[in-house]
């Protein structure tokens, strides 16, 4: 099996993982454009892919999809409230409280007013014609008909309810060749690739990171949590390659340039994995099978390589029997050198 990171941080990440048989890429959240530009820098033939998973619907992860999915024409996985929520994400819809819809109708008809009144009589005998031609459902003898409910005023809480269909129209930014939904805590198949799913924790609809096994070789990837709940422990077991979150470096993120609610996003339970916390896990819960620990969505303002380094390596010093693993800094700007194991 091969794992190649091609992009690792807050500004992008995407990841291919592949058997002598099959291959996917987990997540495309660098454009198309430069996705496709990496993986011929790694040998790494976009043709060749056969679907492309996601973690989850932030833009970091899911910037290129709907322009590489449907040039590669492969099928996307999903778990189905992140597809929902990526499709929402792509087909925004005006927000408007009623109040604001009320007052915004009644400026247009103020404007419509004022710009009709020296032009008046002409155009009452110019709707009189019209009318005339209209079918009777198209007729109207309000003048003001066609600006009444631009904006369906419920059409927000419909979206938040999840009611509205998935549109699949070519010409739908959101459209994708094949979509297939998973569920985390369900294994599935993709070509020979055995996928486990499990739920992290993270500020998106059903973020998920995964397991992926071939040949005996089990490869894992793990971004995106605020803090190791028991159940990431539990899926990290017997790994052969470990992508790893190690956000930040706490100091750095307490004094560093981010607004407040940024720095409090950041380290709560569903934000990211700081330098301390993934050490912290490494010493206490991790078994030590992974030939490579790679860390990756390193923070750029927050963390420094360095750093991230020296926490991990000082909690696997605490275990002789992990001295064997290798640290591996994956990176925002340029792609990893593919592993193979
Ligand atoms: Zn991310
Ligand atoms: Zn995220």
């Amino acid at each position: 099996m091969r794992m190649t990171v091609l992009a690792s941080g807050s500004k992008g990440n995407s990841t291919v993982i592949s058997s002598s048989r099959t291959r996917i890429l987990v997540d495309a959240g660098l454009s198309c454009r430069e996705l496709l530009r990496r993986m011929a820098l790694v040998e790494e033939d976009p043709n060749t892919l056969d679907a492309i998973l996601i973690t989850h619907e932030h833009i970091d992860h899911v910037a290129g999809l709907a322009v590489l999915a449907r040039r590669l024409n492969i099928p996307v996985y999903f778990t189905e409230p992140t597809h929902r929520a990526w499709v929402r994400m792509l087909t925004p819809r005006t927000t408007m409280t009623y109040a604001k819809w009320l007052d915004h109708v009644q400026q247009e008809k103020e404007a419509r007013a004022n710009a009709n009144a020296a032009a008046q009589a002409q155009a009452i005998a110019n709707i009189s014609a019209e009318a005339a031609a209209l079918s009777p459902e198209q007729r109207s003898d309000d003048p003001n008909a066609s600006l009444e409910l631009p904006i369906d005023p419920d059409a927000d809480l419909e979206a938040a309810c999840d009611s509205a269909p998935i549109p699949k129209e070519k010409s739908d930014p959101a459209h994708l060749p094949v979509v297939e939904y998973f569920h985390a805590g369900t294994n599935f198949s993709i070509g020979d690739l055995e996928i486990s799913p499990f739920t992290i924790p993270h500020d998106a609809a059903d973020p998920c990171g995964f397991v992926v096994q071939a040949d005996g070789i089990r490869m894992a990837l793990a971004t995106d949590l605020g803090y190791m709940p028991p159940n990431v422990k539990a899926a990290l077991k017997r790994i052969d390659l470990l992508l790893l979150e190690s956000n930040h470096d706490l100091e750095m993120l307490r004094d560093g340039p981010y607004p407040w609610s940024v720095k409090q996003r950041v380290l709560s339970r569903v934000g990211h994995l700081s330098n301390d916390a993934t050490a912290d896990f490494l010493q206490k819960d991790y078994d030590g099978s992974a030939a490579y620990i790679i860390l990756g969505h390193l923070s750029e303002s927050n963390n420094a390589p360095e750093l991230a380094r020296l926490a991990a390596e000082q909690a696997l010093s605490a275990h002789p029997t992990l001295l064997g693993n290798r640290i591996l800094l994956a990176e925002q700007s340029t792609p990893l050198t593919p592993i193979s194991i």
